[in-house]
């Protein structure tokens, strides 16, 4: 919708000239005549306003916890943990929006968000349980990553920007974009470098967090429409955060340490060596408490801001292996998948898996690790998958695959 480069102002919609359409609304970008606005009017009426629909909530819309746990095993292995939070938290984030809607009485209970944080290294599942929780909601749901975020007036996008995000997939609709869900991945990435507060402007650490601050403690907060930097021209849309739950995710490297040292000195002269040696000590993160995220420096105002905090489990080699077959979208799925559409059934024998998961392991590549080795493997032989007999097998032996693997 771009204006056409002449002095007098156009009807972006039928380009007819103010001179012949009469008045002209304008928008954001363009204008509309009254002729159009008379027809995009009729249009409605007659079609309703099914973008919007979808995201009306219905009592009988709301899944049960354990609903969304089993749509979440469909796609996620293990982490139950980390599955059972995300359920109540987004079963709850739907109640309090059913809740608050039907009481505005200022002397009701007003039942407040519960954002979250998933602690758990790289690529054991937190952005894929964030997008699969997506796919069965009711409500506008985006991903952003903190690591592009900086301070407003600073190189990079402003933390607004978030909100952009998440109005688009509301198709602008502001009312069901002020009940979304926003995932922000990386949220370790924007933490204090040191404990001390530098004289320079820390621009992508605690400036960062005062400004997310303030979009989870819930204010009408102006958003460009089309993201990028504000500038005075510019028409703002205002969304108010209130009701938007925040989930956020992070690998917090090396904060193990910090919870190890705590459950040490919290052990000593208590239970002592019996308490410590029951302690898994290959998995601190999950007794990760807020205080952790604190001294691996996170502000303090923005730690009381997440009343949920959960922990993903390391990805153990039975774990690897069953994400090669047991997920609805599972590697191994897809790829007979393809095969199959050239009408070749592809067989991949246990040792061959077994075979992956070795290499995964063996290098520290984790779940991420298993699509790159499967990919090296199975290029070549996509390759030559037209030309291979329809109706036939294909069995992928230790030995080819060993032949093929890059790494
Ligand atoms: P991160 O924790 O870094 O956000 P991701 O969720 O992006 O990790 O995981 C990367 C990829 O690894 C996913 O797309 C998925 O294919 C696979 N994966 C990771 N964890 C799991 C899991 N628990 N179950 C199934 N697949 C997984």
């Amino acid at each position: 919708m771009s204006k056409k480069p002449t002095n007098e102002e156009h009807c972006s919609f039928c380009g007819r000239p103010a001179s012949q359409a009469g008045m002209l609304l304008s928008g954001l970008n363009g204008y509309i005549c009254q002729d159009c606005a008379t027809q995009a009017g009729l249009i409605f009426k007659e079609n309703g306003r099914p973008q919007n629909q979808k995201f009306e909530i219905q009592s009988a819309d709301i899944p049960k916890p354990i609903e969304i746990k089993n749509f979440l095993d469909q796609y996620v292995i293990g982490q139950d943990m980390a599955k059972r939070v995300l359920s109540v938290a987004v079963y709850n984030h739907y109640k309090r929006l059913k809740y608050n809607s039907e009481h505005s009485d200022k002397n009701d209970v007003e039942i407040e968000k519960s954002n979250i944080v998933m602690v758990g290294e790289t690529g054991t599942g937190k952005t894929l349980l964030a997008r699969t929780i997506a796919r069965l909601l009711k409500v506008p749901f985006c991903i952003a990553d903190a690591t592009t975020l900086t301070e407003a007036g600073y190189v990079g996008d402003d933390v607004e920007n978030v909100l952009v995000r998440l109005l688009q997939a509301a198709n602008y609709d502001v009312a069901a974009c002020e009940r979304g869900i926003v995932f922000i991945d990386e949220i370790d990435k924007i933490a204090r470098k040191s404990e001390n507060t530098s004289i320079t402007r820390d621009v992508s650490g605690e400036g960062v967090q005062q400004a997310l601050l303030k979009l989870l403690e819930g204010a009408l907060v102006s958003v460009p429409p089309e993201g990028g930097r504000k500038h005075p021209e510019q028409k703002l849309i205002t969304v108010n955060t209130r009701n938007i739950l925040f989930i956020c995710g992070g690998a917090f490297d090396g904060i193990e340490r910090a919870i190890a040292s705590r459950l040490n000195s919290n052990v000593i002269g208590f239970k002592g060596d019996e308490t410590r040696a029951e302690l898994d000590r290959d998995n601190m993160l999950q007794y990760v408490q807020p205080m952790d995220l604190k001294k691996f420096g996170l502000i303090p105002e923005l730690v009381g801001r997440f009343p949920v905090l959960t922990a993903l489990q390391p990805l153990d080699r039975d774990a690897l292996r069953r994400i090669l077959t047991e997920p609805r979208n599972a590697l191994v799925k897809q790829y007979q998948e393809l095969f199959r559409m050239d009408d070749v059934t592809l067989d991949i024998p246990a040792e061959t898996l077994d075979l992956v998961v070795d290499r995964a392991v063996k290098y520290h590549l984790g779940a991420r690790g298993l699509r790159s080795i499967m990919e090296g493997i199975m290029t070549d032989l996509m390759f030559d998958l037209p030309s291979l007999a329809k109706g036939s097998t294909f069995t992928l032996s230790p030995d080819i695959a060993t032949s093929k693997m890059k790494i």
